[in-house]
């Protein structure tokens, strides 16, 4: 038996995947087991907020606290306009969740965020004991709950989160892509005018 026959025999008959199938596959991939149909809802409202952030200039980063099915607190990355170094959008949703249920302690919430928390707002997840955390792209430049540090899984922190990473992951690096490429040739045409 020749070889490509052999593996035809082995694998079945194997024609090109049609387009839908491979956007279908690709969406199945995006979301990681443990990311429930709420989770997904929820990624796709932050990812919402950080489309509306890149338009007013902002990195596009978007963040939604929620507790059974309810959203809580929600916010966009704002640290250009309020000109403050903490004003991402895991912080200012932090806050806003807070004050809707009147305490610090956020227990049983879940956050969808669509840029892995750098260490300030892992570290406020902690504090704020924050059951869950859903992330969409990784940060390899700050990323302190998978790619630099794993702050929210430590065992030497009083408060431990469920971390399911990369859901949408490619829809949300896409948008912060296509915004440091715009900036960029923004940029680029500023100087050379
Ligand atoms: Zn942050």
């Amino acid at each position: 038996m020749s070889n490509c026959l052999r593996s035809a025999v082995r694998g079945g008959v194997r024609g090109p995947v049609p387009r839908w199938r491979a956007r279908v596959r690709k969406r199945i991939q995006s979301i990681p087991r443990g990311a429930s149909t709420e989770d997904q809802q929820m990624m796709r409202r932050a990812i919402e907020l950080a489309r509306a952030a890149a338009t007013h200039g902002e990195v596009p980063v978007g963040a939604v606290i929620y507790r059974a099915g309810v959203i809580l607190g929600e916010a966009s990355n704002d640290r250009e306009a309020s000109a403050d170094p903490t004003g991402h959008a895991e912080v200012l949703a932090l806050r806003r969740a807070a004050a809707a249920t009147g305490g610090w302690r956020l227990t049983g919430c879940s956050m969808a965020v669509t840029l892995e928390p750098c260490p300030m707002c892992a570290g406020a997840l902690v504090n704020a004991r924050i059951s869950r955390l859903l992330y969409g792209a990784r940060d390899p430049k700050a990323g302190a709950v998978d790619t630099l540090f794993d702050l929210c899984r430590d065992t030497r922190l009083n408060h431990r989160l469920e971390v399911i990473g990369s859901v949408m992951a490619s829809q949300c690096g896409a948008l912060l892509s296509n915004f440091f490429r715009a900036r960029r040739s923004a940029k680029r045409t500023a100087r050379s005018v």
